[in-house]
């Protein structure tokens, strides 16, 4: 999601007639974009803040803005904290960046925005400003209604707000007439998809909004369409359909669970038990095609016990994911969670992640080896910052493929023999390489 901000800000700041470059010191305005799920996500920004000021030349006269959720849950406490900060831009203030820097420069010395963002606005990103020529990022959905008692982005990043789907299938025929190959549906909660109207979903069926947003996105032909992140409770077994009766709906689910213990579940405020996410896990399993799938979990939470942590080992073991961020628990002031006591201590904390992280390179190792052998579709991203003469790139279910070939390619669909499973990504040849030699 903060890429997909950055990315509309810089549309919005080269349409005002700014340009963007390398280097901060080459810049007159400094934006730091940044995040406030984990404390330590937090703190990069406040030293990002500190080295952009310490770089600055002596005659560079420098405008510093903080964007993202830091600015909006801290707002002008941020001048205070951080006295060398000329701008503070909320969460939905991105489309009013050029306003705000023309208010810096007009002299006034504190220059903030929280503000809701405006009726109609314009998500119009430039192929130009996005991360990838062949991977678009396309936003659904913002902000959380869920209110987890450990997060933050309920209030950092408001109530949910779908776009509209006409506005979504427009950007999405637009972005596959640009060549973009790969599309992404992103959000807090995409399958919490709830537009306000019908309209471009007439013809589409489906047993949630999501359901059909996914089949109305597939019927674009775009090659490849992920969606992440979703959220158990809503996870309507309809998806399993949708992806399995589309091949374009690719072979991958994210799906966070954060614990395997009801009791932590009740705390954390997840309004799923262990048994609801088995029998959704249980669908994605029992899906015709093989769907891969990857998850979030924290350890420590407040009041997680020995036997809590084992029940999520178990659930682990028993879920076999493809792939499982691990994060320890990190207190954020304003949930109802930091009003517990953070009681299992960094310690433990560590030894739980560790232990986790082991059970998980086990069950990954033997779900990696099993492409061994196996043709799969890879998007040729760019080249391998490992090797000159490899490309590296995505496959369908989001393993990291990487593979001889020369950068001609980039941008192409190609079919790949896995030759080699590595800890986190496998390796093979192009099945045309191979026909030629
Ligand atoms: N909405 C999705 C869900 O919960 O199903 C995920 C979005 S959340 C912003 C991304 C991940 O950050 C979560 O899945 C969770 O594992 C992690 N996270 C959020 N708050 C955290 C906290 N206070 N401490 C540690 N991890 C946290």
């Amino acid at each position: 999601m903060n890429v997909a901000d950055s990315e509309r800000a810089a549309t919005g700041l080269r349409k005002a007639g700014y340009e963007l470059c390398e280097s901060p010191e080459k810049a007159d305005v400094v934006l730091v974009n940044t995040c406030s799920v984990r404390e330590r996500a937090q703190q990069k920004a406040s030293t990002r803040i500190g080295e952009v000021r310490a770089q600055q030349s002596g005659d560079q006269k420098l405008l510093v803005g903080v964007m993202g959720c830091v600015a909006q849950l801290e707002g002008d406490s941020i001048f205070r904290r951080w006295p060398t900060v000329d701008m503070v831009i909320g969460t939905r203030a991105t489309d009013r960046i050029p306003a705000l820097i023309e208010e810096a420069l007009s002299g006034k010395r504190h220059v903030s925005d929280l503000g809701e963002r405006a009726e109609n606005e314009s998500w119009d990103v430039s192929p130009f400003e996005r991360h990838s020529a062949h991977v678009a990022f396309v936003p659904i959905i913002e902000g959380c209604n869920k209110f987890c008692s450990f997060c933050i982005v309920p209030y950092s990043r408001g109530r949910e707000q779908s776009r509209s789907a006409s506005e979504i299938i427009a950007e999405v025929i637009k972005l596959k007439s640009l060549g973009y190959k790969e599309i992404h549906l992103i959000g807090q909660n995409v399958n919490s998809y709830r537009p306000r109207s019908d309209s471009a979903l007439e013809h589409f069926a489906g047993a949630t909004p999501f359901c059909r947003l996914l089949r109305a996105v597939a019927a674009t032909g775009v090659p490849r369409i992920k969606f992440t992140t979703s959220f158990p409770r809503d996870f309507h077994p309809d998806i399993v359909s949708a992806v399995e009766e589309n091949l374009n709906l690719c072979d991958w689910v994210h799906l966070p669970v954060q614990s395997g213990s009801d009791r932590i579940l009740k705390l954390m405020r997840r309004g799923h038990k262990r048994t609801d996410y088995l029998e959704r896990v249980d669908r994605i399993k029992k899906s015709r095609r093989r769907l891969a799938l990857t998850s979030d979990i924290i350890v420590g939470f407040p009041g997680e016990t020995e036997k809590d942590f084992q029940q999520t080992v178990d659930l682990v073991e028993q879920c076999k994911y493809d792939g499982l961020y691990i994060i320890k628990y990190s207190k954020r002031p304003g949930t109802p969670a930091a009003n517990l006591s953070d009681d299992v201590s960094e310690e433990e904390k560590t030894a739980r992640f560790l232990e986790l992280e082991r059970i998980q390179r086990h069950a990954q190792q033997a779900v990696y080896e099993a492409y061994i052998g196996r043709t799969i579709s890879v998007l040729a991203e760019r080249e391998s910052s490992r090797s000159k003469s490899d490309l590296v790139g995505h496959s369908t279910c989001h393993k990291v493929v990487n593979f001889p070939g020369r950068d001609s390619i980039e941008g192409e669909i190609v079919e790949v023999l896995v030759t080699e499973a590595k800890a986190n990504s496998l390796y093979g040849v192009m099945v045309n390489s191979l026909e030629m030699a």
